[in-house]
């Protein structure tokens, strides 16, 4: 499993989700938009499916993967 990660629009620093998912898992999600609550400006951002990437563990790197 992965951690998904958002991308602040204003600022183009990711953050964390708290949400724990996987490449496969979101290639099953349908295209959808969720309303995210961002800590670098503390307002909540309108974050499309697309937009976000999975960071997972892979031999020991970070690896980052846009979960779409
Ligand atoms: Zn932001």
């Amino acid at each position: 499993m992965g951690a998904l990660i958002a991308l602040c629009p204003d600022t183009g620093r990711p953050f964390e989700t708290g949400i724990e998912t996987d490449p496969a898992s979101m290639a099953l999600t349908p295209p959808c938009t969720a309303n995210i609550l961002c800590p670098h400006c503390r307002s909540i951002h309108p974050i499309a499916k697309r937009d976000f990437l999975v960071c997972e563990m892979v031999d020991g790197l970070l690896v980052y993967q846009r979960a779409a």
